[in-house]
């Protein structure tokens, strides 16, 4: 089998970078570019987004991101591209705007520039958009045919951006190195579509230590408004160094058990990182990690507030069949669960939710 890493083909993280993004559109070669905003983005920002465009004068077509990232909405906007001569799509907002921006640029066969404006997921630096019907349910996974061209992360957008989305961003990368090493150990195909590679490991390992190093410093940092070197280094590790270690390191239990925890009524208000987080730690009891190990992740989820018992995730019952359905669904066919270096079983995920949530406390 062969090892295979992908990522975006360039990644720029900087202060007022949004600044500029006109200029980044030139140097791809494009000269007419058609931008997908997620609505409060654009009502704080636009100034900011036409600036490098008006100076280039190069034409910006702006679109409200509305509704959801479906089918639809997708197929709609493409055809609306095929009026305008769009030489370049740009995605500016969170994960759903993105998403869209990903799949018409998929769709379209047109480069595309990514622009998070905030870190709760290592989504953007991804070749994968996830569907949703307009209803807003799950639909499918989008896989695209590259990374995206250019990720642009302007730090002082995503630091003004509510601290409890940086720390679900922080939940989120928690899992990647775990998930990689899982991956590496029983040689699991990864999203890149190879076997995992020195390189992807590396990169999660360094965003795990990067966490612990400095998640706590950046999450007081953001909350008075400082966007410190800490600041910084989390948003890279969250957006860049886990975007790449999720998708070329591989997924495992703790993504899996997420998407159980996903179908769990009490947990709806919880996001993804958060659940993440989480089942990071129900992953490290299920492999049997030192005790050390399993407390030092948690003591870092206390510190910053991310979940370590059930109550915190909203889960309040004490009912064992929601948790027993939670546990069937993260083992079902597809699963990244069948990824981890031994076999699991519905009944270890439970037995292991249980004593996560009992260490947690
Ligand atoms: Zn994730």
């Amino acid at each position: 089998m062969m090892q295979i890493i992908c990522s975006p083909t360039k990644y720029i993280q900087g202060h007022g970078e949004i600044r500029k993004l006109g200029d980044y559109c030139l140097q791809l070669g494009a000269t007419r570019a058609y931008a997908i905003i997620d609505p409060y983005i654009f009502s704080v920002y636009k100034k900011e987004i036409t600036y490098s465009f008006e100076m280039n004068e190069m034409p910006l077509v702006m679109c409200e991101f509305k509704g959801e990232c479906s089918r639809n909405q997708v197929n709609e906007i493409v055809a609306a591209l095929g009026l305008k001569d769009t030489e370049v799509i740009i995605g500016i907002g969170g994960g759903k705007t993105l998403d869209t921006a990903k799949a018409v640029s998929h769709m379209s066969n047109l480069p595309v520039v990514i622009v998070p404006t905030v870190a709760s997921t290592d989504a953007p630096c991804s070749a994968l958009s996830v569907l949703y019907t307009d209803e807003g349910d799950f639909d499918c996974y989008l896989p695209l045919k590259r990374n995206p061209d250019l990720v642009i992360v302007d730090v002082d957008i995503i630091a003004k951006a509510p601290a409890r989305l940086l720390v679900a961003g922080m939940g989120d990368a928690l899992s990647t190195f775990y998930e990689a090493k899982a991956c590496r150990e029983s040689g699991a195909i990864t999203h890149a579509g190879g076997t995992s590679t020195i390189a992807a490991l590396s990169l999660a390992r360094a965003c795990l230590d990067t966490l612990l190093a400095e998640g706590e410093t950046a999450l007081k940092d953001v909350k008075q408004g400082i966007t410190s070197p800490a600041v910084e280094h989390i948003i890279e590790a969250n957006i860049y160094l886990s975007g790449i270690g999720f998708e070329s390191g591989g997924l495992a239990a703790a993504h899996a058990i997420h998407n159980g925890l996903t179908l769990h009524e009490e947990c709806r208000n919880t996001l993804h990182g958060e659940k993440v987080a989480f089942a990071t730690i129900v992953q490290l009891v299920l492999e049997k990690a030192p005790y050390e190990e399993i407390d030092q992740v948690i003591g870092f989820c206390k510190k910053i507030g991310l979940p370590v018992t059930l109550n915190d995730l909203g889960i309040t019952s004490k009912d064992i069949d929601p948790l027993m359905m939670v546990a069937e669904a993260s083992c079902s066919e597809d699963s990244p669960i069948w990824n981890m270096p031994f076999e699991v079983q519905a009944v270890d995920v439970l037995e292991a939710i249980l004593a996560a949530d009992a260490r947690g406390q």
